[in-house]
């Protein structure tokens, strides 16, 4: 978080404060780091520092408030109705912000009006769809450190979805990478724990510290068996005892604190087990780019990116998270395969799924507005219309094959009488606020209908008394007016006055004209005004009574959201499938992995059709479990031991994979070691980041992972890194046994096929032709003859002498590398002058053109004249 703004009180010497400002210090003090946006009538005026920071973020401008004092009070602010804009931006830059609110009305306010904090809005906490990307999840995490085992917590507030883990320290960090929070708390004493490791994974200012009193652990438990309305947390299969439920406590106290409303729509936790799915540790998730790419940390260019096919924002919400938790049981990856399968078989079904899906509105996210009090008119419309497409989707899943559907089909509940009370009561467009009015249909209660006629009638009737009048007083410019002074009244030019009856009341004398009241008038005012405001409030007791009536259905109408975000990812994958000539992976038992024509599935997409060349993958007992690809940098070895660990993923969240063919056996882990780290920044070198990615592979991969290296050893010297890369190698082929494969530039590693029974050489092939090199990027059995090197350095446009003398070395080196006394023997050099360059700022030192150069007065020249002395020049020295 970027740093809280502290408030000093102000100087001692200030005049007393106002009795507002007074209050302002109270809530700030109570508030202590977020900037505290305090409305004063139709804007929101910051104060102190907070107006400083705001003036920068914001870019408002910084005023004050008591100029003429000597020390005036920094005040910067925006009008009320542009709060979304700016809190998006305090939000987004990292900060908090509590929103001080007017909670009486002004006209009835006794002295100061009242204001209260309302909401604390952070990072974590976000529930606006305003402020939210549609297609993110948006999660709050909580840490709660232990010896060796930590608590884990994290919630969507915008849905109410909730998850609890207990995790070892080791394994922290990896989970919030598969989190990815936006914002986690963790108790301010913990800064000298060894979790502070796991936690530098994230940015700054994703942190936020919490009083180590909200960590307390009977507290913490309370506190979820309070919000889940149980008495044990054995029905969520959870042990109360455990460090995650203080996690879970903890974040809840947050939220309760942040929010200051009903959290209602939290009915659920859910254990998390990391057994259940393929683990994928923080640096394999990151440079797999698998939801976020490595530079920059966008969602565009990753995986996700390209798989996303879904129509609706939970769709593509839930597809995140099927590919951040792949899955491990075979028969569950089936059962959604079929599903694909069947889609992409009956493109009738697909595609009208997928436009039936498009009519869709966020369920889940209006679900937890409905439960939580804040639904607008217009998202029980927008619930409506969501569910008028559940008995077309539930017809059009009815009696299909795979049993995903049917059970979607069967789980699906139509909720009619939600959605006939919503149609029968609201109107077809509603306003966004009730207060706006005109919110509830004509017809659908008695009452409301009633002071509606009465409201028009009387306005009506006030129009006829008016022609009335000027009939009786024979005033023809008498007319009816309003004011909020004294309501309703008559009024004639001055020149008429004299013509009024005597049961004219004389309310007001303007400069040229005369305002009156008569009994009958405000009779009739009274009748209208009350029932406009009667009008009002019962329309807002009625949208009320039926959005409570609504929010007892908030667990049918989520598990309805749910269903939908499926239907949405499956039709959505097998549209991805159709579209890119994806086949279904079989998935078979023994660990090995046999692909044909595979493709990496961002490049492909990213180059155009067809350019992308297909590779086989084979690995396992019998064609070997670890290979070892030599090639040219730039050949694309890292590309093809990727795609290797993609489609294993891909696979594992059940979705169709690039190739023409794929048997997959299923992994438990997967591990990438691969592309340069951008890690510098946090003070290790590359090569203590290697080692360590590398340690953690050897300490935790088993048979059943799949592990990708690349380069190891290339930060440290040829002969360290060679030896260290053997060695890993062997380790991983004798010791652990996986599937492993090896990108290397190192020729030397491909003698361990000499040793290891089930390693293989492969190679990326390569034509030459003319002196040129073309990679052909395609992996075929055995090891590289060349490296290439010298022919990349060519393309890169190094300077064809450095080549040559290049070239010269590596014939000596291959040849004949140590001399008698073991030094490394180099030929000699032929030193050689940069002869081009050396033609104008060498021999020609007296060359007349450096003499005329120097007597040019460029000072007085016109530019017309410079150039054509220069054109000169130029012909002189011959170019
Ligand atoms: P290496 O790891 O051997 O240095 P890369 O895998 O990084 O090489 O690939 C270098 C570039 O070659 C990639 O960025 C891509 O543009 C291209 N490339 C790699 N593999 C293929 C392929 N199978 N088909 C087409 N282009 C490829």
């Amino acid at each position: 978080m970027p740093e809280p703004t502290t408030d000093p009180l102000p100087p001692a010497t200030s005049p007393p404060l106002t009795p507002m400002m007074a209050r302002y210090q109270e809530v700030k003090a109570q508030n202590p780091g977020a900037l505290l946006l305090f409305r004063m009538g139709d804007f929101y005026e910051l104060f102190y520092e907070d107006a400083q920071t705001a003036a920068k973020v914001l870019g408002l401008t910084l005023t004050s408030r008591d100029k003429g004092s000597p020390n005036p009070t920094a005040m910067a602010g925006f009008p009320y109705h542009a709060l979304n804009g700016y809190l998006q931006k305090l939000v987004r830059a990292g900060y908090r912000a509590a929103i001080c609110e007017q909670v009486e009305d002004p006209k009835q306010a006794k002295g100061l009006v009242k204001r209260e904090v309302t909401q604390v809005v952070t990072p974590g906490t976000l529930t606006d769809d305003a402020l939210l990307d549609p297609r993110e999840s948006n999660f709050l995490a909580c840490v709660a450190p232990g010896k060796e085992v930590c608590g884990l917590a994290w919630l969507e507030l915008s849905t109410g979805r909730f998850w609890v883990m207990d995790v070892a320290l080791a394994n922290v960090a990896d989970e919030l990478a598969r989190i990815r929070p936006a914002e986690c708390l963790l108790p301010e004493d913990s800064r000298q724990h060894p979790v502070q490791l796991a936690m530098s994974t994230l940015a700054p200012s994703v942190l936020c510290e919490r009083p180590a009193w909200c960590f307390s652990r009977e507290n913490c438990r309370q506190r979820v068996l309070e919000q889940l309305g149980v008495l044990t947390l054995e029905g969520f299969d959870l042990d109360g005892d455990s460090i995650g439920i203080t996690a879970a406590g903890a974040l809840l106290e947050y939220v309760r604190q942040t929010q200051k409303s009903e959290l209602s729509h939290i009915t659920r936790i859910e254990p998390y087990r990391r057994g259940q799915t393929l683990l994928i540790d923080e640096a394999t998730r990151r440079s797999l780019e698998l939801t976020h790419t490595l530079r920059g940390g966008q969602r565009e260019g990753s995986l996700l990116a390209v798989l996303d096919e879904t129509v609706s924002p939970m769709g593509a919400r839930l597809l995140a998270e099927w590919l951040s938790n792949p899955l491990t049981d075979a028969a569950a990856i089936n059962r959604r395969l079929d599903a694909v399968q069947e889609l992409v078989h009956d493109g009738g079904l697909r595609q009208a799924l997928r436009d039936l899906l498009k009519d869709a509105y966020d369920v889940p996210r209006l679900t937890a507005r409905i439960a939580t009090g804040r639904a607008s008119p217009r998202d029980l419309v927008f619930l409506a219309r969501t569910l008028a497409i559940l008995p077309r989707l539930k017809a059009k899943l009815a009696g299909r094959r795979a049993s995903r559907l049917s059970d979607l089909e069967g789980r699906i509940e139509l909720c009619a009488e939600v959605r006939t009370e919503i149609e029968a009561a609201i109107v077809d467009e509603p306003p966004l606020l009730i207060t706006d009015g005109g919110v509830i249909r004509d017809g659908y209660h008695a009452s409301l209908d009633e002071y509606r006629d009465l409201a028009k009638g009387g306005k009506a009737w006030i129009a006829k008394y008016q022609a009335e009048e000027i009939q009786r007083t024979g005033i023809p410019n008498l007319k009816v007016g309003f004011n909020r002074v004294f309501g309703y009244y008559l009024e004639c030019t001055a020149a008429q006055a004299d013509k009024v009856p005597a049961d004219y009341i004389r309310k007001q004398t303007l400069k040229n004209q005369e305002r009156f009241i008569t009994p009958a008038l405000k009779e009739y005012e009274d009748k209208v005004l009350r029932a406009e405001g009667q009008a009002t409030s019962l329309e807002q007791e009625l949208f009320l009574a039926l959005r409570t009536r609504v929010a007892q259905y908030s667990p049918r109408l989520r598990e309805n959201a749910e269903i939908l975000a499926e239907i949405d990812v499956l039709a959505g994958l097998a549209e991805l499938a159709v579209q890119q000539g994806y086949c279904r992976p079989e998935i078979i038992a023994e660990p090995a992995l046999d692909i044909h024509e595979g493709r990496h599935p961002v490049l492909d997409r990213l180059m155009p059709r067809g350019h992308f060349v297909p590779n086989d993958i084979q690995l396992g007992e019998q064609v070997g479990r670890v290979q070892i690809i030599t090639g040219p940098n730039m050949a694309g070895k890292s590309t093809y031991i990727r795609q290797a660990a993609l489609l294993t993923i891909l696979t594992q969240m059940g979705s169709f994979v690039p190739a023409t063919s794929a048997r997959v056996g299923l992994a438990d882990r997967v591990f990438a070691r691969v592309g340069a780290s951008d890690e510098l920044g946090k003070g290790q070198s590359t090569f203590m980041v290697e080692m360590t990615e590398t340690a953690r592979i050897l300490n935790a991969a088993t048979a059943r992972s799949v592990v990708i290296l690349d380069e190891i050893g290339r930060g440290t010297s040829t002969y360290d890194g060679i030896s260290l890369a053997w060695a890993v190698t062997e380790f991983l082929h004798d010791a652990i046994g996986c599937r492993t494969l090896f990108a290397t530039h190192y020729h030397e590693l491909t003698q361990l096929t000499g040793s290891l029974k089930h390693a293989a050489n492969w190679n990326v092939a390569v034509r030459e032709q003319n002196d040129a090199v073309v990679f052909l990027h395609k992996i075929v059995p055995g090891a590289a003859d060349k490296s290439y090197g010298i022919h990349v350095a060519q393309l890169a446009g190094v300077p064809s002498d450095v080549l040559e003398r290049a070239k010269i070395i590596l014939k000596t080196l291959e040849t004949d590398h140590v001399d008698e006394t073991g030094k490394t023997r180099i030929p000699t050099r032929v030193v050689r002058k940069r002869e081009k360059q050396l033609a104008l700022f060498g021999p020609v030192e007296n060359h007349p053109v450096l003499d005329e150069l120097r007597q040019m007065n460029v000072d007085t020249m016109s530019p017309d004249a410079a150039l054509r002395e220069l054109q000169r020049m130029r012909q002189l020295v011959g170019q």
